[in-house]
């Protein structure tokens, strides 16, 4: 028997845990813990710990696939790369639009990026970030000049206070929580706000439930009440940040006191005062959020809001403190640093800036040019440009997305889709949206190649190659080049490795340009920016000045908005979706892995014990839920655990879709849907 032990990073949440992938015979068969990560010590939370499980499934695709009469039909490779690179040179580059992933690796983002400015010529590109942390990279570059995370996981075991907002770290990104843990067992306060009493506000020493959509109310009200109380850094509003007086003007308005915010969040006004005088007066304050603060169509304002009370108490540049957006999928981070965005090449270089245009033009040497230096459409935008506008985008590519499970009102979803003439996805299982395409093509899982994955830190770590793919199944950046090479751009994509992809990326990026695969090559990696090859990389931004050219932060005043739907007579309840631990996203390698699937077997809507009895629903009894984009039948959970008025539903079940409900109302900059509240009514099913 031939066995070994390889090295990689867990391809589930944007933690970045490293494991071991214990090989049998040539086929991954288990994970052991790597113990000299910093990030997770060794340790894994469920989903890391079944990570094998998925990758040897029979039902991995193995060979391409073209629909044919209405069904798939087997094909070579290249009948495939031909049909599609036909296709794809029938249609203008406006007529395309492309969709990347935050699952696969930089350098498989970095090709998609490349093939859809440089081959296809569309400026339509974007990814699942759009849905997630769209609202962060905006907010976050408007606040301090660069739209990250701003400081380290690490730092968060040493911060004095640790406040949580819209965010389950201890389900969403378990060895996060387990940072937070450590700071508490040091003696940190933990401050939790969510409708939710989740897994992490059980650890909470205080927790404060409220209304989904008023996060900006209640940051502001803390924020009145730490300068009420003279708490701010006096220093730093003064000497590092712009906006100080108007921000103060808004969030001293009677609003904004807290027995105002207590009734527009249901917090109550003693807790926000606590609240405040523990950010306040704590040494250092990690601030900790996620998509319960981006999803909203005031997503940017709230966002804007975090870096706001953490400049007021001069937390920016501290070790302990920071905006730490704790980014949703394992490489997220990295495919916006790849330029999988409709704004951006890789670094968030403009693509409507000349100077960059340029750069990528000339570096690419396409012979017939690259994509017109305009933005293009966001993922949502193309959505809505496919129902109300059809005809004017006929073709998508689609690496390893799944919109008809992940995006807002999934009917919508159906509609755009059903406006396609072509549609091509690359995938490693037949999922609800390559069950539409008219072209399959097998990828390559975490485990079957080598490449790198930046993590929601900014650190950024390497896969490493455990087994050989299935059948016919290609690395993804292969598999773009060859389709590229089919539309006669092959010398554009001539890599032969992973690295040379890698290479040709950080030479473009000034963020990674002093990494190479070697320096990666250990278990602290490098954290973004690392310029030169020298350069030990950044851990904690923002130390000495901010990213913005005057390197000042800035502070703007926000006043709080309701989302777009409200509760009413007809749909009396807040609907807010999330994830449980068990499962990630939709769910297209968590259900495939026997153990977690066993686990959770499928959906639930939580509903306040309250609200159940007076609707005569009973724990576990299979209802309807509605809204006014859609109905779907799930089984109830009753729980006290979630606020009266409020209900809950984990968004990875198919069957139970919770996006048959969600409204795709955006933010106005980010695009971002607002997934966090929406007004749904639920019913008893009648008997037939
Ligand atoms: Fe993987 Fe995230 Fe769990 Fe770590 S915390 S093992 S990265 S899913």
């Amino acid at each position: 028997m031939d066995m070994k032990y390889v090295q990689t990073t867990c391809p589930y949440c944007g933690t970045g845990c490293s494991l071991n992938l214990v090989v049998k015979d040539g086929k991954v068969v288990d994970t052991a813990p790597y113990h000299r990560s910093p990030v997770n010590e060794g340790k894994l939370c469920p989903k890391g710990t079944y990570a094998h499980e998925f990758v040897n499934r029979e039902d991995r695709l193995t060979t391409p696939l073209i629909k044919k009469d209405g069904k798939f039909v087997e094909a070579t490779w290249e009948e495939a790369n031909a049909l599609i690179a036909k296709k794809f040179k029938s249609y203008t580059p406006d007529e395309c639009a492309v969709l990347s992933s935050a699952r696969t690796s930089n350098e498989d983002n970095y090709a998609l990026m490349k093939f859809a400015r440089g081959a296809i010529k569309t400026r339509h590109i974007d990814h699942c970030a759009r849905l997630c942390h769209a609202s962060t990279v905006a907010g976050l570059a408007a606040s301090f000049g660069s739209g990250a995370m701003t400081n380290s996981i690490l730092d968060i075991a040493e911060s004095k206070c640790v406040f949580i907002i819209g965010s389950n770290t201890f389900e969403q990104h378990p060895l996060i929580g387990r940072k937070v843990m450590q700071a508490k067992k040091a003696g940190a306060k933990i401050i939790y706000v969510d409708p939710r009493l989740t897994a992490t506000g059980k650890q909470a020493d205080l927790f404060m439930q409220f209304k989904s959509g008023s996060d900006v109310a209640v940051l502001n009200c803390i924020m009145g009440e730490i300068i009420r109380n003279g708490w701010e850094d006096k220093d730093w509003v003064q000497n590092r940040a712009k906006g100080y007086d108007e921000l103060k003007a808004t969030v001293l308005q009677d609003a904004y006191l807290p027995e105002n915010v207590e009734t527009l969040s249901g917090i109550p006004a003693d807790k926000l005062r606590t609240a405040a005088e523990w950010i306040g007066t704590a040494e250092s304050c990690a601030l900790l959020y996620s998509m319960g603060i981006t999803q909203h169509t005031c997503g940017v304002d709230n966002v804007k809001s975090t870096a706001n009370l953490q400049m007021l108490t001069g937390n920016i540049g501290r070790r302990g403190g920071g905006v730490n957006a704790l980014r949703g999928q394992n490489n997220v981070q990295g495919a916006c640093d790849m330029g999988a965005l409709p704004v951006v090449f890789t670094a968030y270089q403009k693509v409507i800036d000349p100077v960059a245009h340029k750069k990528f033009e000339d570096a690419w040497a396409f012979p017939d040019g690259i994509a017109a230096a305009q933005n293009g459409y966001e993922v949502t935008v193309m959505m809505d440009v496919l129902t109300d506008n059809p005809g004017e985008l006929k073709a998508m590519y689609i690496m390893g997305e799944n919109p008809f499970l992940s995006d807002p009102d999934i009917h919508h979803v159906e509609h755009a889709f059903e406006n396609l003439e072509f549609v091509v996805v690359q995938d490693i299982f037949l999922t609800e949206t390559a069950q539409h395409a008219d072209v399959v093509l097998p990828a390559t899982c975490y485990a079957e190649k080598d490449g790198t994955q930046t993590s929601t830190e900014r650190r950024v770590q390497m896969w490493r190659t455990a087994q050989a793919p299935p059948g016919q199944a290609k690395l993804d950046w292969k598999i773009i080049a060859d389709v590229a090479a089919a539309m006669g751009y092959a010398d554009q994509f001539a890599w032969e490795t992973s690295e040379d992809v890698f290479n040709e990326m950080a030479s473009l990026t000034p963020s990674y340009a002093g990494m190479t695969y070697e320096r990666l090559n250990k278990p602290e990696a490098l954290h973004w920016p690392c310029p030169t090859k020298e350069h030990p990389g950044t851990p904690v931004l923002h130390i000495d000045k901010c990213s913005h050219p005057d390197g000042m932060g800035v502070m703007h005043a926000i006043e709080w908005k309701p989302p777009a739907e409200v509760p009413d007579e007809e749909y009396p309840f807040i609907l807010t979706t999330g994830r449980c631990i068990w499962h990630w996203h939709t769910g297209s390698m968590t259900r495939r892995s026997s153990t977690l699937a066993n686990e959770v077997k499928t959906g639930w809507i939580e509903i306040n014990p309250e609200d159940a009895a007076a609707l005569g629903i009973k724990d576990k009894e299979m209802i309807k839920a509605i809204s006014r984009r859609g109905e779907v039948e799930v089984p109830a959970k009753v729980t006290p655990d979630i606020m009266k008025g409020v209900m809950f539903m984990p968004f990875h079940f198919a069957e139970c879709a919770a996006n048959f409900l969600t409204n795709n109302a955006l933010d106005p900059i980010a695009k971002i849907p607002e997934y966090k509240a929406c007004s749904v009514k639920v019913e008893k099913i009648q008997e037939a």
